[in-house]
């Protein structure tokens, strides 16, 4: 099914691929009111797009907001005690912190410069979860001071807090386990978890508040499976004299990005004959996810009765969500600056350069391609269109779309494309200067009177 450059010059027809589409089927993301709001509005993104003069991200902290809330609505709902910890990781805006801090949410972070941001943003230290493997000293040392809560990670660091920290202000610890059967480099084994009760029991400058884990995947029954052991580990905790009521099962709570008929439709149809030079990825997110976010908390803690043995047993659950807290919560905007026809079976595509990189959506430096498709601006009629997207470095290899997207007409210089929901992950985490063009900026967007849009540069 290999389709190379070399196989342009086919007649149509005379290939055996040739009834097949070189265009992918379309991934149209799920858009929330603020952006559709913003997509239809005649002015604001071109003149945002002049004014940064490069790439930019955008962000609207109300949503987080809304995703806190229901978070904190499904712990109500279940009548458990929930505490929710913004795994920061996901998104390094000011915005995002000080949404917390004003939603009363924690955040979760795993280095000085996020424990220092997110306390520069309102979000206060006895709020502040620290996680990490084999943390320095410096990070422990400051998280002890503020009071926040560290989830540690192996027998050296637990020493090493001990060392660091007095009986009169101990730290408050979780010891995070290493599930069984899983082949994580994170965590404690049953055998070390005994050990860390035991040193935790000779050391009075620590306090055990519970244990941890964080698993990949989005499995709602491993997590409630898994919270279950570790209810009963706080039980055991307890009988040993440790103050042991959390219980974190960390974060990977799935976001909904694109409906159920187009994700069938792509897994369906999805070959290389999709892809400019047709590439191919092994895997990729995925994109469809039925009961994201807060509903997936939902059945969590439905399942067999968890809520139940969490309020029987007075155990805390606390959760770590990093991409579904930030769940349409922001979105990039590239502006369109060359574009070329080319040919894949004889069927013409265009093959577009856009002003940023592939560091500003991270799925290409996973070995996958971020599927939402973008949407063109401003919105014209025309002629579908199979458009790769191309990015403005030297590389070969960088391309933010090798896929064909199907644009509504053929994308022009200077308009612009917006990939739809990249708050998580995708628009900060791997950032860098590289060809030294500037990071690109966020901005962040706030509602103001008469259903307008008022704007500031994020403070990060
Ligand atoms: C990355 C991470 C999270 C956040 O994960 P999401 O999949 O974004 O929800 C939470 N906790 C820990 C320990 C992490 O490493």
């Amino acid at each position: 099914m290999g389709l190379e450059q070399s196989s342009i010059a086919v007649e149509p027809g005379a290939d055996a691929n040739a009834h097949e589409s070189i265009s992918a089927s379309p991934m149209p993301a799920h858009l929330d009111p603020w952006e559709r709001r913003l997509l239809a509005d005649p002015n604001l993104l071109g003149d945002l797009s002049f004014a940064m003069g490069g790439p930019f991200h955008v962000m609207y902290p109300a949503r987080v907001g809304h995703n806190i809330r229901a978070f904190r609505a499904a712990f109500t709902r279940a009548g458990v005690h929930g505490t929710i910890y913004y795994g920061k990781k996901a998104n390094k805006a000011a915005c995002v912190a000080r949404a917390c801090a004003e939603h009363g949410a924690g955040v979760d972070v795993a280095s000085v410069g996020e424990l220092t941001a997110a306390l520069a943003q309102g979000v206060r230290g006895p709020d502040l979860m620290v996680t990490g493997p084999a943390k320095a000293d410096d990070l422990l040392w400051l998280a002890a001071r503020h009071g926040s809560l560290i989830a540690v990670d192996d027998l050296g660091e637990l020493e090493r807090l001990a060392a660091l920290t007095s009986a009169g202000e101990p730290a408050r610890v979780l010891l995070r386990v290493l599930p069984a059967a899983s082949a994580s480099r994170f965590g404690m084994t049953s055998g070390e978890i005994e050990d860390a009760l035991a040193l935790c029991g000779a050391r009075a400058s620590i306090r055990l508040e519970g244990f941890s884990f964080h698993l990949s995947g989005y499995d709602a029954v491993a997590r409630a499976e898994l919270a279950g052991e570790l209810i009963a580990r706080c039980l055991h905790a307890r009988t040993l004299g440790h103050p042991a009521t959390t219980v974190s099962i960390g974060g990977g709570f799935g976001v909904d990005y694109v409906p159920a008929d187009a994700a069938l439709e792509f897994a369906a149809g999805m070959g290389r004959q999709w892809f400019h030079s047709g590439k191919s990825f092994d895997s990729y997110y995925p994109y469809h996810f039925p009961v994201p976010g807060a509903a997936m908390l939902t059945q969590i803690l439905d399942h067999a009765d968890l809520a139940g043995r969490l309020r029987d047993n007075a155990v805390r659950l606390a959760i770590e969500p990093g991409r579904a807290l930030l769940a349409h919560a922001g979105c990039t905007v590239f502006r369109v600056q060359g574009g070329k026809t080319r040919h894949a079976h004889g069927k013409p595509y265009r093959l577009l350069t856009v002003d940023g990189t592939s560091l500003s959506l991270s799925e290409q430096w996973f070995d996958s391609e971020y599927l939402p498709d973008p949407v063109l601006w401003p919105a014209r009629p025309g002629t579908v269109t199979p458009t790769c997207v191309g990015a403005a470095s030297c590389l070969d290899s960088d391309m933010l779309s090798w896929r064909r997207v199907p644009l509504p007409r053929p994308a022009e210089v200077g308009d612009l494309l917006i990939y739809p929901n990249t708050a998580g992950y995708q628009m900060d985490s791997n950032e860098s200067a590289f060809h030294e063009l500037p990071i690109p900026p966020k901005v962040v967007l706030h509602d103001a009177p008469g259903e307008r849009f008022r704007w500031t540069r994020d403070g990060s």
